[in-house]
């Protein structure tokens, strides 16, 4: 398969070259913890090349290093705005990453906003909000029922502003959400919705105004792009009227002496939100990784599918393995996949996978805690985390045989 978008080899492949495999030869290592962080697209670092001699500080000099980092800067705007289908008017708030972005909105909405979600959301997306009209909901197994356990929770709140926080795609699961038919009955409700794209992003288009939604976060990290810059994406009427994020340089109009005070004028723009010095570099690499992904769908979503059958394929014949899933029946789900293996502790698995095999997993409980210790009891296990596997465009039809192969080895040996 020839994908457009090419990968840096990543410092996991020295590490790793350095560990005895199974087979007795070296292999390349196996980075199968995608929905953690992604490894960098290769045009992501030429161009990250090319900017590093020539940024300065945005919006605070005259110099032409500082205007092109301006412009650079600026410009990410679009190229995000378009990234996810939003509306002209949107606001483009870069933020440090998903987390980031959740809690700037959390800081934002109205007092007394009434805030409707599932209690199986990853915790940046389930802990920032606060208030007696914060209602976690259990997510129930069907995605027609989780569209009316939205509906009937908003139906029960107060008058006053409503938002619903939803996830498009489980970082658990790797499950796509009903998002679109949650935005429906938000609509009805008179209520906003933020999409965490934190783990679509990366697989799927997203088009905000398709969906419906009013607000998309995400994260740089993980749409191939280094650490360090995400994105809060939506309607700007409640960024304006909220309290700085930071208080800080960039976010300030005006300050001056106000008797023995200080008065501050804020910007009302997103510059309000961006006191400080911005990533410059960071909001650059993530706008390049935007237009390379969006250019790319189609090989994306091909290689992903492949990879995806192969690996439930495969897992599906492992004695022992029972894979996690919020929804009963098929479901529409990116390359992630999380389950339990009968009679074996997960952190001990992913060890001998990293250590012997040279592949690595994610275990644990995902920053999902509630999720995952229910689903594994759903499953009839007792304990509270699982392995996770998570595919990209890192991923190679090797890797996902050399796991399936290491894992019906470790159930044959026992633990
Ligand atoms: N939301 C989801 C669904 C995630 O999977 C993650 C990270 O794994 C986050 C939010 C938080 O992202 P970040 O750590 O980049 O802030």
């Amino acid at each position: 398969m020839t994908l457009a978008l090419e990968r840096v080899t990543t410092p996991a492949v020295t590490a790793a070259a350095a560990v005895p495999l199974v087979t007795g030869g070296e292999r390349d290592y196996a980075n199968l913890d995608h929905a953690a962080s992604a490894p960098c697209l290769e045009a992501v670092r030429r161009a990250v090349d090319e900017f590093l001699p020539h940024y300065a500080s945005v919006h605070r000099g005259a110099g032409f290093a500082s205007q092109v980092s301006t412009k650079v800067y600026e410009r990410t705007r679009d190229v995000l705005r378009r990234f996810v289908g939003a509306r002209p008017s949107d606001a483009v708030v870069f933020t440090r990453n998903t987390t980031d972005a959740l809690n700037l909105l959390a800081r934002s909405v109205p007092r007394h906003t009434s805030v409707v979600l599932f209690d199986t959301e990853h915790h940046a997306a389930l802990l920032p909000w606060r208030g007696p009209n914060v209602r976690r909901i259990p997510l129930p197994n069907t995605r027609l029922a989780a569209v009316s356990a939205v509906d009937s929770a908003l139906a029960e709140c107060p008058e006053g502003p409503r938002l619903v926080v939803v996830t498009g795609a489980s970082n658990v699961t790797g499950e796509l959400l009903p998002v679109a038919e949650i935005a429906a009955v938000a609509r009805r409700h008179g209520a906003r919705v933020a999409l965490d794209g934190a783990q679509l992003a990366p697989h799927r288009p997203i088009s905000v105004r398709e969906l419906d939604v009013d607000y998309v976060v995400l994260s740089g990290h993980k749409l191939y792009a280094p650490f360090g810059a995400g994105a809060l994406i939506g309607r700007g009427d409640w960024l304006r009227a909220a309290d700085p994020y930071l208080a800080g340089g960039g976010a300030t109009k005006l300050v001056r002496r106000d008797g023995d005070g200080i008065g501050v004028a804020w910007h009302s723009g997103v510059e309000r939100h961006e006191a400080g010095s911005p990533n410059t570099v960071g909001v650059y690499a993530l706008g390049v990784a935007c237009e390379q992904l969006a250019a790319s769908w189609d090989a994306v979503a091909a290689h992903e599918r492949e990879l995806l059958e192969r690996l439930t394929r495969g897992l599906a014949a492992v004695p022992g393995l029972a894979e996690l899933r919020l929804f009963d029946g098929a479901a529409e789900r990116v390359g992630t996949v999380s389950f339990v293996l009968d009679g074996f502790e997960p952190g001990w698995v992913a060890a001998v996978l990293s250590a012997e095999y040279g592949i690595g997993v994610r275990d644990g409980a995902f920053c999902a805690h509630i999720a995952v210790r229910r689903l594994v009891e759903r499953n009839g296990g007792e304990g509270k985390q699982a392995l996770r596997v998570s595919l990209g465009l890192g991923t190679t039809t090797e890797h996902v045989d050399r796991l399936v192969t290491a894992l019906r080895q470790i159930v044959a040996r026992g633990a």
